[in-house]
């Protein structure tokens, strides 16, 4: 059995005496894609502001490979291949797709030289793999203003795979998408685990089925880890149809 990369243990975080994460134990292996559910509120955000960086935990670890996040500052976690897409998009609006891609590919390098300098092939390369790939191919010309919110959380994806990051973090992906954004968000997801380490917190119990068929499904409840195992058994848990049938629509 290999080692997990990111090792998670013992960690809590209080904001004004509220337990939003409470001895939170969490581990994700190389390649692996693991859904995490929870109702609002159960510190899902929160625990991927500990692992970026943007919160620090009061108390325990986090590690990913030999380093200890609690160490770091949230540019130096996401430089070690960590990257995180929150849930509203963000990406140049008055840009079109193809440049969305170029700027995040050349990093801090600024907008305006990274849209004048000359582009290796390979650069060019990079960008059509990951317009096929977030299928916006034959959209690269629009600006990103024009895309439908499905759209524009996929070229964020597609920027966020620019840095070719080991662990992606994605929060809600399908909210606000249409059922057939949603569906393609999931094989979009499917395809990139294995080559990279994914975790997708989400409430769309459509969705969650999707994409967590063969794979791990964590549930947090309270800041802790209620239940874990594969969709089947989490739908089948006592204690998880508890948490969930107070919230009534969430109910896996
Ligand atoms: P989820 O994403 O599962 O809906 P969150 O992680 O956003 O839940 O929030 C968990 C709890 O922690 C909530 O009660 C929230 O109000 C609180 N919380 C999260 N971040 C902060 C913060 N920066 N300041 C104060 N309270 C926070
Ligand atoms: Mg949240």
């Amino acid at each position: 059995m290999s080692h997990p990369i990111l090792n998670v243990e013992d960690v809590s975080k209080s904001y004004d005496g509220f337990k939003a994460i409470s001895d939170l134990n969490f581990y994700l292996f190389e390649g692996e894609l693991r859904t995490v559910i929870g109702p609002n509120g159960a510190g899902k955000s929160t625990f991927f502001d500990l692992i970026t960086g943007r919160a620090k935990p009061d108390m325990g670890r986090i590690q990913f490979f030999e380093d200890d996040l609690t160490q770091l500052n949230e540019y130096e976690i996401n430089r070690l291949g960590i990257g995180r897409k929150f849930q509203a998009p963000s990406v140049y609006r008055n840009h079109t797709v193809w440049e969305n891609l170029l700027l995040s590919l050349s990093g801090t390098r600024g907008v305006f030289a990274a849209l004048f300098h000359r582009l290796s092939s390979d650069q060019r390369d990079r960008i059509d793999e990951l317009l096929k790939l977030i299928r916006l191919d034959e959209k690269r010309d629009l600006h990103a203003e024009q895309l439908s919110h499905g759209e524009k959380q996929w070229l964020e994806i597609g920027m966020l795979l620019a840095s070719d990051p080991k662990v992606l973090l994605i929060d809600e992906p399908a909210a606000g998408m249409t059922d057939e954004e949603t569906h393609r968000t999931g094989e979009l997801l499917l395809s990139l685990a294995g080559k990279h380490s994914l975790v997708v917190v989400e409430h769309d119990m459509t969705f969650v089925k999707q994409i967590a068929q063969d794979t791990g499904v964590t549930v947090l409840h309270q800041g802790s880890v209620l239940f874990e195992g594969k969709f089947d058994e989490v739908q089948a848990n006592p204690q998880v149809r508890e948490v969930y049938l107070g919230r009534g629509k969430h109910e896996p």
